[in-house]
Formats: C-alpha cells, structure tokens, sequence
C-alpha cells in the first residue's frame, strides 16, 4: 500500500479542496515544483478527492475508490509516464480518452514530469485536452514550464507546489526513516526537500560529490583558489563533475536568500561575499552546467570550472 500521507501541501491541498467543493474542479491541472518536493504524491492525492466515493471535502481514505488507489491498483488512474514518453504511448492514452472510464464515471490522467515529453508528443495530446469531456481529469507535474507548450498552459490551472517548512521537511525525512537530528543536519546541508535528500543519501557516489561540493563552497566563502582547483581535480569523469555543479548552485542559490539559516557553509558564504558576487556565482554556474550538451574533455572542464568560477569571485 503506498503511505499518502502529504507534508507541507496545506495551502496545495485547501486550494484544491475548495475547488472540488465548488464544483469548480478544473479538467487539466498542472502542479510545478522542483523534482523531490511531493508533486507526484500531490497528484495522487488529487485523484483520490476526485474520486473518492465519499468525498464532500477531502478524501475518504476507506471506499473502493480510494482503497484501490492506495493499492495503486485503480483501473483509471492511468500514469503516463512509464520508463519515458513515446509517441505510440501517448496517441494510446489519448484513444483511451474516447472511452468510458472502466470502473466508475472517472478517469485520472497523470503525466509525470511533462516537461519531457517532446513538442510532437504535447501535439498528440493537445487534441484530447481542449476538448474537455466530464469522464476524464488530467494531472501534470513538472519543474517547470518553459518547455512546455503555450497551447497546453492555456488550457490547465497550474498550482505551483509551496517551499517545505523545517519542521515538515523534518517529519516527511523521520517517516522515511532518517533520525531526527539526521534530518535537520541534511536539510541545512541541502535545503528543504526531503526527495533530494533521499536520493543523496541512499547513494554513496551522490554523497560524495554533495561533500565535494560543500568542500568548494567553502573554497569559494574563503576565496582559495588553489583548494578549489585542486577538489575539481579529483574528478575526470564529467557526469561526476556536473553533479557537483548542481549540488553548488543549490547551496549558493541558498546562501543568496535572506531565510537560509545561518549555519555552516551558509553563514561563511553570507558572511564574506556581498549578495552580487554570489548572484554572479549562481549564474556563472549555470553558464557551465549548460556546457554539459558538448563532449568536453573531463580534465579540462574541471580545470576550466574553478578559473571560470574565480573570475568572479576573486
Ligand atoms: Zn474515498
């Protein structure tokens, strides 16, 4: 049976509910947030209070309805995603569309991280959703919607997934079975999203590179080149070295916001480089992460991570 149970969706979950009570529940929505923060879990969530035998305001938990899709055995909640979108799959889902749904008066489409799917696949399923039909719900997920085509935006609500407070960011960690301490101490290391942390975590190799690039955040809040450098170094696998681009944009990104504790590498960074070197830090980041569509030598791109980086901030 899968564990529903959602942490820091309240605002998500009374907009929704509202909408359901109102009768105004709209036939495509679009949940937005960054990968790890609860927007699958959400969407499932929403089909339930769609489809709860019972539901006046929020899901029963206990009917057929809810019960299968706890069981992830509901025929009509149909997840789209499978391993990746094709255009076979996808003109498959939108037959679907035509027919009555096979247990009740609803059907629940969840595409899962759509900002996958490619021009040509949203093409096959813009058909199904600007003609609304009352057997059929469409859920989106996605981090965000500029790959997303204008013609699908215009026609779903998009519900963009709030920022996790500490304490439920802590509890969705215990439940997960992280230690109490353990949870807070990760969350200062790499922000308020339990997904991320689990998927760190559980791998050495991710740790690894998260504690490389705390070591070069650190580098750059005491502005050492040479130690910065020389951590690059380690690496000559590129694959390696972009995951430690992303986990530095995340913890610079942090330190750039005015809420982030002040703790650890946080409070160094905060402490010695004025908001604009770091902003100019994110960005320099960004420009280098973007690199990884071209099949740059390893050794190189590390060596030219650390000049690039102190270009700025030196
Ligand atoms: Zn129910």
């Amino acid at each position: 049976m899968i564990d529903l149970t959602l942490f820091g969706k309240q605002s998500e979950t009374d907009r929704l509910k509202q909408l359901h009570r109102d009768g105004r529940m709209p036939h495509a929505l679009m949940l937005t947030g960054e990968k790890g923060i609860g927007k699958k879990m959400l969407a499932r969530w929403c089909a339930l209070l769609m489809m709860c035998e019972n539901s006046a305001d929020a899901p029963c938990m206990c009917c057929r309805s809810c019960t299968n899709i706890k069981n992830d055995d509901h025929p009509d909640v149909i997840f789209a995603k499978g391993e990746k979108y094709t255009a076979d799959g996808i003109r498959e889902i939108v037959q679907q569309t035509s027919l009555f749904p096979n247990d009740g008066d609803l059907r629940v489409i969840i595409f899962e991280d759509c900002d996958q799917m490619s021009e040509t696949h949203q093409n096959i399923l813009l058909k199904a959703i600007e003609e609304p039909s009352k057997y059929n719900r469409y859920i989106f997920t996605c981090e965000n919607t500029a790959s997303v085509l204008p013609t699908i935006k215009s026609r779903v609500v998009t519900i963009p997934m709030s920022e996790m407070s500490l304490p439920d960011c802590v509890s969705c960690l215990v439940v997960k079975g992280v230690s109490q301490h353990d949870a807070t101490k990760y969350i200062l290391r790499m922000g308020k999203n339990p997904g991320k942390i689990l998927e760190i975590i559980n791998d050495k190799k991710k740790i690894a590179l998260q504690e490389s690039a705390e070591r070069i955040a650190q580098c750059i809040a005491d502005e050492n080149e040479y130690d910065t450098a020389r951590e690059f170094s380690r690496y000559t696998d590129r694959e390696e070295i972009f995951g430690i681009l992303s986990s530095l944009y995340d913890i610079i990104s942090r330190a750039v916001r005015p809420d982030s504790p002040d703790e650890g590498v946080t409070k160094s960074l905060k402490k010695n480089l004025t908001l604009k070197k770091l902003y100019a830090v994110t960005q320099r980041i960004e420009e280098l992460n973007a690199l990884s569509e071209y099949n740059v030598n390893a050794k190189v791109f590390a060596a030219y991570c650390s000049s690039r980086l102190f270009e700025i901030i030196a």
